[in-house]
């Protein structure tokens, strides 16, 4: 590996201690600190679990899959990413164990090792160096995020590789920032310094001086405390920074800027930057902190004990709120309790109600019964990707008069499959039918859809294998339903609304992947609104 004027600098974040210290929003705060200093900045998380990638794990284990672009589907730490920076992740930012070993193996197959003999160190730990500077390309700043916890099995060849690369690329071109707890010891009315003591040990252990803490704690810490780890970590005092928990995960940026990380990282990179301007993060926060009223919206979906499941959503609907000055509580309704009781109980008081995407038939009767209640009780509705595949099961039974209408995922012999898998993509293999990622798609002039983006051809994000069946759509058209966005290459329905209603639209793609608290997303902005009106009795 050569170095030269050009190359980029290399942060590495890795945590200890216990797990959930919220690594991904450090990362994503320190991304959106060092873009506010003029720097071109990008990502990168390695996930040490064996699975090629998130796409077939269970959201209940993983948490949300995050679609890019470029139709990869990657953990939940990027949306983080592209939420705090303008960073627009790909394929080349997320890799699993399973991706690394995936690309050695192929190696070996193919011939490429002349024979040698392939092993951890140095095959699979140069695979893990080239994947960091494949992302680093262009770039000003690399942000590495390491999944795991300092002392996991799974981690090792990941740090192995980092505590390389430092030797590969000079001393001032890589930083490496370790994420740790102080933990308060009740009884004893304690703060407790040794958890990180012993966590940075481990990594000392393996090789690497952190030479930045980040340590998360629910109160004030006195400076002698500072001090103290600062010695027994091998730290300067002013390397320590304080993550106090916050209210709201936007006020991170501000939080670790006033401690001091961004100037540190800029100094010990010697990084000569412009000067932060982090009005967007002040704005961002002071809307949050004082929002002008609340609105209820309900969710009913599979997930719900999971929030992780619904990152992006969560997210994307607390946008919604900024963009309106109001605060947005979520209730979440399992689509199988709305199933057993009725929808009467659970959204008779909400001020809007959202059906989010999923997989398979669990809770489905749950959802349709509640979009027939928003429908019909004239509250806000908003479906996404299952979401507005039950909004159209829901119409054709009970407007159109279409009965036993279904998608072909939940009944394989219904008289009507709205929905359906398109012709000529049957049979082929799972993951094979999947519309990933970005298309095109155009909006009907003078609809919800195209009033609330302002703009006649928008992009989003999919991820799912059946479709709106066009052979009912001029019938379902004829009983009231608008079409007012559609992917026009292959003539599929994007976007489903409803005129005499005071909002209802449900759309084919995800649009929560693409908002941001700097930039809330056009169709929950105006979902938001909506629910807002209701609220005040509008
Ligand atoms: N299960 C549906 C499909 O595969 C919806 C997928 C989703 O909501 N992401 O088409």
């Amino acid at each position: 590996m050569t170095t030269d004027k050009n190359t980029p600098k290399f942060i590495f974040i890795t945590g200890g201690v216990v797990s959930s210290l919220g690594k991904g929003i450090a990362s994503a705060s320190i991304g959106s600190l060092l873009e506010s200093e003029g720097l071109k900045v990008t990502f990168l998380k390695f996930d040490p679990y064996i699975n090629v990638d998130p796409g077939t794990m269970n959201p209940f284990q993983h948490g949300e899959v995050f679609v890019t672009e470029d139709g990869s589907e990657t953990d939940l730490d990027l949306g983080h990413y592209e939420r705090f920076t303008s960073v627009v992740t790909s394929r080349k930012n997320n890799y699993t164990t399973g991706k690394i070993y995936y690309n050695v193996i192929s190696k070996e197959r193919r011939g490429e090792y002349l024979g040698g003999t392939v092993q951890m160190v140095p095959h699979i730990t140069d695979e893990i160096k080239q994947c960091i500077l494949d992302a680093a390309n262009n770039m000003d700043v690399i942000i590495v995020e390491i999944g795991g916890t300092v002392g996991d099995i799974e981690g090792l060849p990941y740090l192995e590789a980092i505590r390389q690369f430092r030797f590969d690329m000079g001393v001032d071109k890589t930083l490496s920032i370790h994420l740790t707890l102080i933990p308060y010891i009740k009884t004893a009315d304690e703060i407790k310094t040794k958890p990180t003591q012993h966590s940075v040990n481990k990594m000392r252990e393996i090789g690497i001086q952190p030479d930045i803490l980040v340590c998360r704690t629910d109160r004030t810490i006195p400076p002698e405390v500072k001090r103290k780890i600062a010695l027994f970590c091998n730290v300067d005092p002013e390397s320590v920074i304080i993550a106090r928990d916050v209210e709201s995960i936007y006020e991170v940026p501000l939080m670790l800027h006033e401690d001091g990380l961004d100037r540190m990282i800029l100094k010990k990179l010697n990084i000569q930057a412009k000067g932060s301007d982090l009005k967007i993060w002040e704005d961002v926060a002071e809307k949050i902190k004082h929002p002008e009223g609340k609105v209820k919206i309900a969710v009913v979906g599979k997930y719900v004990h999971l929030k992780d499941s619904y990152k992006s959503l969560c997210e994307a609907l607390a946008h919604g709120g900024i963009a309106n000055n109001v605060e947005v509580d979520i209730q979440w309704i399992d689509a199988e309790e709305v199933e057993k009781r009725g929808a009467g109980p659970f959204l008779s008081d909400v001020h809007g109600v959202l059906i989010p995407g999923g997989f398979g038939s669990r809770g489905i009767e749950g959802k349709i019964q509640a979009i027939r209640f928003a429908r019909e009780n004239r509250v806000p509705f908003f479906g996404i990707c299952l979401g507005m595949q039950c909004a159209v099961i829901e119409f054709a039974r009970n407007v159109a008069g279409l009965e036993k209408a279904n998608s072909t995922e939940f009944d394989g012999n219904t008289p009507y499959p709205v929905i359906h898998i398109m012709p000529g993509q049957e049979g082929v293999e799972k993951g094979g039918t999947m519309r990933l990622g970005a298309y095109p798609c155009i909006l009907m002039p003078n609809s919800l859809a195209y009033n609330a983006y302002k703009s006649g051809k928008i992009s989003e994000r999919h991820r799912h294998r059946y479709e709106f069946n066009n052979n009912h759509r001029d019938m379902l058209i004829k009983n009231g339903m608008v079409i007012s966005g559609l992917y026009p290459q292959q003539d599929l329905v994007e976007i489903i609304e409803l005129k005499e209603h005071p909002w209802f639209l449900a759309s084919q793609f995800h649009p929560e992947f693409k908002s941001k608290p700097t930039s809330p997303h056009p169709l929950f902005t105006s979902f938001i609104e909506a629910a807002a009106k209701r609220s005040k009795g509008i």
